[in-house]
């Protein structure tokens, strides 16, 4: 039986490497570990518990205000004495966090080979997203599998040397995730949030970004208070990031428009899906969020100068916004008020992040690495 453990440290790892842990889960040749390194703590474990995995081991190393040489040095030592504690076949990482750095070269230092499920991101630069798009270059120098959710990531490994025969195009697991989760979704209740939406046009808002702190996360809640002041119909429900960096500056903000703005902590998995269905549009900084708007055919105007998602831009419902207070306020007043605009951006979209497969085929990936 060869063993594979499965390391995720945040919410978005946990919702995207869920689908593969169950994926493996089900095959009895191998015997799958989920560690959590909880370089976020409740964020993660809800995550994982929204998809009913429990993590097998706990590194619990967050501490607040947590610096990035700590994430990454706790990590590396931890996850470095479980591998040496337990002899491993392969680990698995996803995405481009600390988590997803330290636990490769943890796995790398012991010649264990590391299969990077979302790898070939590329915003080429890296500045942007900070620190992320380092971590997803430096995962990629020392893997030995590359799961590329689409063409264009296998060939930005291609032109990095990458072998062709290492690669596998597998679509983005959010995609299995998120078509999880609506059909348990069926028949549940509607979420509390919904009591004060109605029939109001819904905004769901989040940003989290670190390269958005501060002077910048303030000009984004002035934007979002300009879409207040010109459609007062409008309801933004902003479930707030744990950190406190992040959530301080936007309740604070924004604690003036009590009639338009719903706060909430991080909604689970379900209820997240269930906003961004019902919303007229999504504001946000995410990656994961994206890739799912563009599976639901939901606009989502992107918080950021760059994105390494090319494809939610050319295929699908992204628009690259930045973060400046006019243009934000701009293109989101532009889809309230002018439907043939937004049946437009709706009419682009050709599903570019998979069809829900994607944990299957590194499943198949896996399988043949061993034989
Ligand atoms: N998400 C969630 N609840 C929330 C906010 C986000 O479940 O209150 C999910 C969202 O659907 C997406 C992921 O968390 O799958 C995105 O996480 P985040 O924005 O923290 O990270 P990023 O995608 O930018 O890496």
């Amino acid at each position: 039986m060869k063993k594979i453990t499965c390391i995720v440290g945040t919410r978005p790892e946990a919702i995207k490497m869920a689908p593969v842990i169950k994926e493996l889960r089900a095959d009895e040749n191998f015997l799958v570990t989920t560690l959590a390194t909880g370089q976020h703590t409740d964020m993660l474990i809800q995550a994982l518990d929204d998809f009913g995995i429990k993590p097998d081991v706990d590194l619990h190393i967050m501490r607040s205000k947590q610096s990035l040489d700590y994430v990454t040095a706790s990590v590396l030592q931890g996850v470095g004495q479980f591998l040496d504690e337990n002899k491993q076949d392969l680990i698995l990482v996803h995405g481009d966090t600390s988590t997803t750095f330290a636990a490769s070269l943890a796995g790398f230092y012991r010649h264990i080979p590391i299969g990077h499920v979302e790898a070939g991101l590329r915003s080429h630069n890296l500045s942007l997203p900070f620190p992320e798009e380092a971590n997803r270059v430096l995962t990629d120098k020392i893997a030995d599998l590359f799961f590329a959710p689409n063409k264009g990531d296998a060939e930005n490994l291609l032109s990095e040397g990458i072998g062709r025969e290492k690669i596998f195009i597998t679509g983005n697991t959010v995609i299995d995730a998120l078509y999880d989760i609506l059909k348990r979704r069926e028949g549940m209740n509607e979420p509390e949030f919904m009591q004060s939406v109605k029939s109001r046009p819904l905004i769901l808002m989040t940003a989290h970004r670190r390269e958005s702190w501060g002077e910048t996360l303030k000009g984004i809640c002035a934007a979002v208070s300009d879409v207040i002041h010109e459609r007062s119909d409008v309801i933004f429900l902003i479930p707030l990031h744990k950190n406190p960096v992040v959530r301080d500056v936007i309740r604070e903000s924004l604690k003036d428009f009590p009639d338009n703005v719903i706060f909430t902590e991080p909604l689970n998995y379900p209820d997240f899906v269930y906003a961004m269905s019902r919303s007229v549009f999504i504001l946000s900084d995410s990656g994961g969020v994206q890739e799912e708007a563009s599976a639901l055919n939901k606009p989502v105007l992107i918080m950021r100068t760059l994105s390494e998602r090319p494809e939610a831009i050319t295929h699908g419902t992204g628009l690259l916004v930045g973060t400046e207070r006019s243009k934000i306020f701009t293109e989101a007043i532009k889809i309230l008020n002018e439907p043939e605009y937004l049946q437009k951006i709706l009419a682009k979209n050709i599903m570019p992040f998979g069809d829900g497969t994607a944990s299957k085929t590194i499943h198949e990936a896996i399988m043949k690495m061993f034989e």
